[in-house]
């Protein structure tokens, strides 16, 4: 008999022919969450198993973080030749719960001489029995004693939920312009967890952003890289853009020139690193340029597809995220963006591109680019 966790898997599950193509990404994200902890990582049967691990809480945590993981559940595996031994087993694990419950069997194991139904039954009585403090109702219980019956027997209670999603790397490469604020590593945290790497790109405007403003986007990316496993983070110099266009462009415009200027520096970086797509954490209508004429003119200079995963989400809902994966207190840390540096007092809601194109006209776009991409700084997290 042996204590294990035992991983189980969402979405994959509906996937045909290449199912073994994303089981292998899954068992190799999940050798990964589990390394520090120094346990074991099989697939058999369908089913992910670690043992041996050295802190079960804190290898549980760090697996219930890998996306393509649908919940986690501490389980105990013994032989399964001996009925009355795994209902004295179920017994131990039961102890203590109060309030209702049922079994669950599941036979994998057809020629196991017990059906699932007999299984609940029997193994039903017997926790009634010796448990004081349980009684049975099947429709809602609060306590389910799984028993899953396979090359051997494995019985578990708890479930922990984890994140579901696609294991990381089975969904290309994307790049997130990541900024200090709210909605930026949510909204990395949202594309990652359909199976995308990601690499970020920080816009850093030194001195008039500061060290402690750069300090805290590397602090978000770690978190992210928690969930991506591992994120390259590019801090590009954008002071001499932004002093450029605060000087030479007209002030309604200035702030879509500069996010145009983004999504080319960005999209730059991201054709460097393989990245298909770049990600923001833009809503609709949440700020002057996140209306949808002021994103039309920034999608023209991308050159790739620009993924918004939160483009439909309130502020609150965005928060709540957040919050769920912790980043938000982080994001809330008072440091100035570069974005809000040189905010022009009423910026342009409507814009036409032909105006925006003429607006930037007074600039050497290639040059300025250029020189940012290779004054870029490159942090591993
Ligand atoms: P966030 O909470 O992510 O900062 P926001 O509500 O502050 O978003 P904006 O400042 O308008 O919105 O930025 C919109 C998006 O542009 C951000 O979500 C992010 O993807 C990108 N962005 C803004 N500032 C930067 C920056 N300094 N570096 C990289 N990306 C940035
Ligand atoms: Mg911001």
């Amino acid at each position: 008999m042996r204590q294990l966790i035992l991983v189980r898997y969402g979405e994959i599950y509906l996937k045909g022919l290449n199912r073994p193509y994303f089981m292998r990404a899954l068992v190799s994200r999940v050798k990964q969450a589990v390394r520090p902890f120094g346990g074991r990582v099989w697939l058999h049967d369908a089913r992910i198993f670690i043992s041996d691990m050295n802190d079960m809480d804190g290898c549980m945590q760090a697996v219930s973080k890998v996306f393509g993981v649908h919940s986690l559940c501490p389980a105990v595996e013994m032989e399964k030749g001996d009925f009355n031994a795994i209902c004295d087993q179920a017994v131990r694990m039961m102890q203590g719960l109060r309030g209702s419950f049922k079994v669950e069997a599941r036979r994998a194991d057809k020629r196991y001489p017990m059906t699932s139904p007999e299984i609940n039954m029997q193994m039903g009585g017997y926790i009634l029995e010796r448990c004081p403090d349980l009684h049975v109702d099947i429709h809602t219980p609060e306590h389910v004693m799984n028993v899953e019956i396979r090359d051997m027997a494995y019985l578990y209670v708890r479930v922990l939920e984890a994140v579901g999603g696609m294991p990381v790397g089975t969904g290309g490469k994307a790049t997130l312009l990541l900024s200090g604020g709210i909605d930026s590593p949510v909204a990395g945290y949202c594309i990652a967890k359909r199976g995308v790497e990601i690499s970020a790109v920080h816009f850093h405007s030194y001195p008039y952003t500061s060290e402690r403003a750069k300090e805290k986007v590397i602090s978000l990316a770690r978190q992210l890289s928690a969930y991506c496993c591992g994120v390259k983070l590019y801090i590009v110099p954008f002071t001499e853009p932004q002093l450029q266009i605060h000087e030479k462009c007209p002030e309604e415009y200035g702030t879509l020139v500069m996010r145009r200027f983004m999504m080319r520096i960005a999209a730059k970086i991201a054709q460097q690193e393989g990245a298909k797509a770049l990600i923001t954490g833009e809503s609709l209508g949440q700020v002057a340029s996140q209306t949808l004429d002021a994103l039309c003119c920034t999608d023209a200079v991308a050159g790739m597809p620009v993924f918004r995963p939160l483009i439909g989400n309130d502020k609150i809902e965005i928060i709540h995220i957040a919050e769920k994966i912790g980043t938000y207190e982080t994001s809330c840390l008072p440091y100035e963006d570069c974005c809000t540096v040189f905010t022009p007092r009423h910026p342009c809601t409507r814009p036409k591109l032909e105006h925006v194109e003429r607006a930037e006209g007074a600039l050497d776009i290639d040059a300025l680019v250029d020189a940012a991409v290779a004054g870029t700084e490159m942090i591993q997290l």
